[in-house]
């Protein structure tokens, strides 16, 4: 049997996809060992020109190394730049996202094929990757409808589509019942599920939580907007993981309109702040040193930014993608400066959150995830990581843990 490597690239989605392709293989042995493999399936990722070029040079290294391996693209680079590689020969194949649930056919062939396929398929397989015995991450959409000037996603992944309510379900009560009690939400644009169905992930929460032997349920991203009466009525069950990720991406108002964001700070921080009364833990997306942040735009946007209640942040400094708005504007900001800003709203969380552990430091629900020798690593409700020492085996055990000791690199207890 012909053993087939998975190479892939960028962000759990891209992750997902790859455990989709895996599970389809019929005829094809997986193998984890790039020089056993007779062909390479190259996940690709193409968020920005750096990511393009690390595939190219991944794909240029393997052409070097084991010339008679047959190398494929998948993933978002497949949409990008699928057409130059294959002109030149470097891949014998492309296949699309929409393709990826027919690998095992695709692997089988002995012409080289180009199928790109279309952007608004959505898999017949609702991936799940596991953490441990326990923790349980579900797709459960694809695709977004926003167009942030930045952004390549809606062009490689299409406009957002939802996996059917039924399938989600039965998956979640299938794992429900050998003992999986987290579920953590995902997918491209996870706020936006069920639009095109005139459902919402409000309505799909209730529906989850409803599944016996589900215990807390994460949602991976929302952005603010999506934030609606309906979802904030869920805030009090106890179900609720209470950490929220909201994307915010900035806090001024200029950088939000040349970003083309929906949101605008005057309505995203009522909202953190009437999030944060409800007791729960804030985490966002967050991008320095785009085009249009000038000193006086970062100025006003550091000062709101201390006024969010965070806990937790995703900062990114700003990288070029070709095919965006933003890589066509002018202002373009220093990669130094673009830093020296990173590091300032990372220092004000890294604070904040521990002004955060210290006020929540009793009552922690922990799923212990990893972990050996004794000292066991999980996260309490709020997302917080936490290591426990015990003489007992907890791994994959969810604890109650009454106290914790703080410290500025996390929480610690003794069971
Ligand atoms: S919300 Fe904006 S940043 Fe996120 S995937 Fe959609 S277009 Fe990209």
């Amino acid at each position: 049997m012909k053993k087939v490597y998975f190479k892939t690239f960028g962000c759990r989605t891209n992750q997902f996809d790859t455990q989709i392709m895996i599970s389809r293989l019929k005829d094809f042995e997986y193998t984890d060992d790039e020089a056993q493999s007779d062909i390479i399936v190259v996940n690709s990722c193409t968020v920005t020109n750096g990511a393009d070029s690390s595939v190219r040079n991944y794909i240029n290294a393997i052409g070097r190394k084991y010339p008679d391996t047959k190398v494929i693209l998948a993933g978002c680079g497949s949409h990008s730049k699928g057409e130059s590689l294959f002109g030149e020969e470097k891949v014998f194949g492309v296949m699309g996202h929409s393709e990826k649930e027919k690998v095992n056919d695709l692997l089988h062939q002995t012409n080289r094929f180009y199928e790109i396929g279309d952007l608004s398929h959505i898999d017949s397989t609702v991936v799940r990757e596991f953490v441990g015995k326990s923790r349980a991450f579900i797709k459960i959409q694809e695709g977004c409808d926003f167009r942030c000037s930045y952004c390549i996603i809606p062009s490689v992944r299409g406009d957002a589509r939802s996996h059917s309510e039924e399938t989600i379900l039965s998956q979640i009560q299938k794992l429900a019942a050998n003992g999986f009690g987290e579920f953590i939400l995902t997918g491209t644009n996870v706020g936006s599920y069920g639009r095109e169905k005139d459902t919402s992930i409000a309505k799909l929460l209730k529906k989850i939580s409803l599944v016996r032997g589900v215990r807390r349920i994460r949602i991976g991203s929302l952005e603010p907007i999506q934030i609606d009466d309906e979802f904030k009525e869920l805030l009090t069950e106890p179900w609720m993981a209470k950490h929220l990720h909201i994307a915010l991406q900035h806090s001024s108002d200029r950088m939000l309109e040349i970003m083309n964001r929906r949101n605008r700070v005057g309505n995203d921080l009522p909202l953190f702040e009437e999030l944060a009364a409800k007791g729960y833990a804030l985490g966002t997306d967050y991008i320095v040193g785009h085009p249009g942040e000038s000193e006086t735009v970062w100025k006003e946007a550091l000062e709101n930014f201390r006024r969010f209640p965070l806990t937790h942040i995703h900062a990114f400094s700003y990288s070029k993608r070709d095919n965006t708005p933003s890589a066509l504007m002018g202002e373009q900001i220093r990669g130094d400066i673009a830093q020296q800003r990173h590091a300032e709203i990372t220092q004000i969380i890294a604070e904040k959150n521990l002004e955060f552990r210290r006020s929540n430091n009793k009552g922690l629900e922990v799923l212990l995830e990893s972990g050996k020798g004794g000292i066991y690593q999980g996260y309490d409700q709020y997302f917080n990581r936490i290591s426990v020492s015990s003489n007992e085996d907890l791994i994959h055990n969810w604890v109650q843990i009454d106290q914790v000791e703080v410290e500025k690199d996390g929480n610690k207890a003794i069971l």
